[in-house]
């Protein structure tokens, strides 16, 4: 059964460009303003699933025409929401992001429905996580719920991957439940104390996480690639050079695409190749959800 499934949050991101971020009393007049289906769970489970993966993925929205939508657009793209629960008090999660002249970003987020995905909801769906080849986490959800769905998929004999994303401190019982880990180099310092820059301190890094009980490093460097501490290969993997436009969403691209190329047979080299094609395309495009690729304009890129 080589069924991911993928645990985390979903996301409305309302999007407004403005020449500059608002300072405090400034009324600021932006342009250009959207709202666009997010949330790193989300964007990962629609990764996987247009880069091949069979997916079925667990999360909580509000009872509102706009987590329904989101969820209506996963079942489009393939993905089992059969655990896309609704929230009847809390509404759908947001993120109100701010896009600079320049490029940059400024973020407040608030989990809503996100933050009552509990411990009992990952219980109810537990059969999903046993059941699953893999499963996938990152760290917009209540952590109690994380280790709870660590926990179930480590009894079961389901992998287990950790994007973790937002950067945060994480109890050494939950690393310890943890196969795979793809933190970037923010996550990473913060979970190991290195700074990593590069090759040397990402080997560094990596020692800390194996020496927490992970056989699986994957530390990703933006346009410098992936620094992989694997059973299969130990050393950087550059990524393909190509003119970024917007990076938002490419950690979440390279996971979702990594793991339906394991998922679908690929060895090690060829799956980060892989994802590495998918996320480079998806740094050409505006966008998180609406910028990741299809199966076959990875195989296109990569031709
Ligand atoms: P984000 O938070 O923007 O989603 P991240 O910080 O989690 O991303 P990164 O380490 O920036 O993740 O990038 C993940 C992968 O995306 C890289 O390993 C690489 O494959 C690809 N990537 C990112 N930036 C670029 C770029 N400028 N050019 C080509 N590939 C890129």
């Amino acid at each position: 059964m080589n069924r991911l499934v993928v645990l985390g949050s979903v996301n409305a991101d309302h999007v407004l460009r403005v020449p500059h971020f608002p300072r405090p009393g400034e009324t600021l007049a932006g342009h250009s303003y959207r709202v666009v289906p997010g949330g790193k769970g989300a964007n990962q489970a629609v990764a996987a699933a247009r880069l091949g993966a069979e997916v079925s993925f667990i999360a909580r929205i509000g009872a509102d025409a706009i987590g329904r939508e989101m969820r209506a657009g996963f079942a489009l793209d393939g993905i089992d929401v059969s655990a896309v629960e609704e929230d009847a008090m809390l509404p759908t999660g947001i993120a109100i992001i701010y896009v600079s002249d320049e490029g940059e970003n400024s973020i407040g987020l608030s989990a809503e429905a996100n933050g009552a995905l509990c411990p009992a909801m990952v219980q109810r769906h537990g059969n999903l996580i046993t059941e699953a080849h893999t499963l996938l986490l990152q760290l917009e959800v209540p952590l109690e719920s994380v280790f709870e769905a660590a926990r179930l998929a480590r009894a079961g004999g389901t992998r287990v991957v950790l994007n973790p994303a937002p950067a945060q401190p994480l109890p050494a019982e939950l690393l310890a439940l943890v196969d795979l880990i793809t933190p970037n180099q923010t996550e990473a310092e913060l979970l190991t104390g290195v700074a990593v820059t590069n090759e040397t301190s990402a080997a560094s890094a990596a020692a800390r996480f194996h020496a927490m009980g992970i056989s699986r490093v994957m530390i990703t460097l933006g346009a410098q690639g992936v620094y992989c501490s694997d059973p299969a290969f130990v050393g950087l993997i550059p990524g393909f050079r190509v003119e970024a436009v917007d990076t938002t969403a490419a950690g979440d691209t390279f996971n979702g695409a990594l793991l339906a190329a394991e998922l679908a047979g690929l060895d090690f080299k060829a799956a980060v190749r892989f994802a590495h094609g998918a996320a480079a395309l998806s740094v050409t495009r505006l966008g998180a959800q609406s910028a990741i690729p299809r199966q076959e304009e990875v195989a296109a890129f990569l031709d």
